[in-house]
């Protein structure tokens, strides 16, 4: 079972993440937990590229097809193998971060990102995602919160330094996604306590661990 979670700055993807591996783990399943960009050696080495601005001068083009390349690495080295164990696979970010990051400035062809998109994931994609929907304000004031509250640890990348329009624009190409792909994805209302959340996410996910 592969489950990804998208959404915003600030949404809550990590925490959730921790919440949902730690109750499948507390009922014997076997939990992958991992990220994008990166999550494999491979993957790794490019997402330094990536979050550093180095990329970006090079061109969109380039940059997409970097978050491909590490895509691809990630889904042959860890991904499909943990999948082909058995295990139940937790991604931090996967193919609709492309969607929306790559794709929301419009300047590379829709024909081209899904080439790429295909080449990345192999047929390897999520069964379920699960979309952590925040305001772009709610989420760019928590994600502030956290970097001050933990000083050096969470330094802004570049990716955190855009407007809020900019912000609320992704959020809504992630909720379109949701809507052109209602089997796969399913939006959680991530404004509310952790908790409540958290049962959320459950929720969406135990109807496809007795499959
Ligand atoms: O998940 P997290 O917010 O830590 O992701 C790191 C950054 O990488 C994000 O700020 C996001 O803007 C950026 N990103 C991207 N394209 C992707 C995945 C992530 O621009 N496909």
């Amino acid at each position: 079972l592969f489950i990804s979670f998208e959404g915003g700055e600030g949404a809550g993807k990590s925490t959730q993440i921790r919440h949902l591996a730690d109750k499948l783990i507390r009922r014997g399943f076997d939990v992958l937990v991992t990220r994008e960009p990166g999550g494999s050696a491979g993957a790794e080495a490019v997402r330094h590229i990536l979050l550093s601005g180095e990329a970006e001068r090079f061109g969109t083009g380039l940059e997409a097809m970097l978050f491909a390349a590490a895509r691809n690495d990630h889904v042959r080295d860890v991904i499909r193998p943990a999948l082909e164990n058995g295990a139940i696979v937790l991604c931090d970010r996967f193919m609709d971060s492309s969607r929306v990051y790559q794709g929301g400035p419009g300047d590379l062809e829709p024909v081209f990102l899904d080439r790429l998109e295909r080449i990345a994931i192999e047929n390897t994609a999520p069964d379920i995602t699960i979309i952590l929907d925040i305001p772009a304000a709610a989420g760019l004031a928590r994600a502030k919160a956290r970097a001050q509250g933990q000083g050096t640890g969470d330094e802004p990348d570049r990716f955190e330094k855009e407007t809020i329009a900019v912000h609320e624009a992704r959020r809504q190409a992630f909720l379109e996604i949701a809507r052109r792909e209602p089997e796969r994805c399913r939006v959680i209302d991530a404004g509310r306590d952790e908790a409540a959340i958290a049962r959320d996410v459950m929720a969406a996910v135990t109807p496809l661990l007795a499959a």
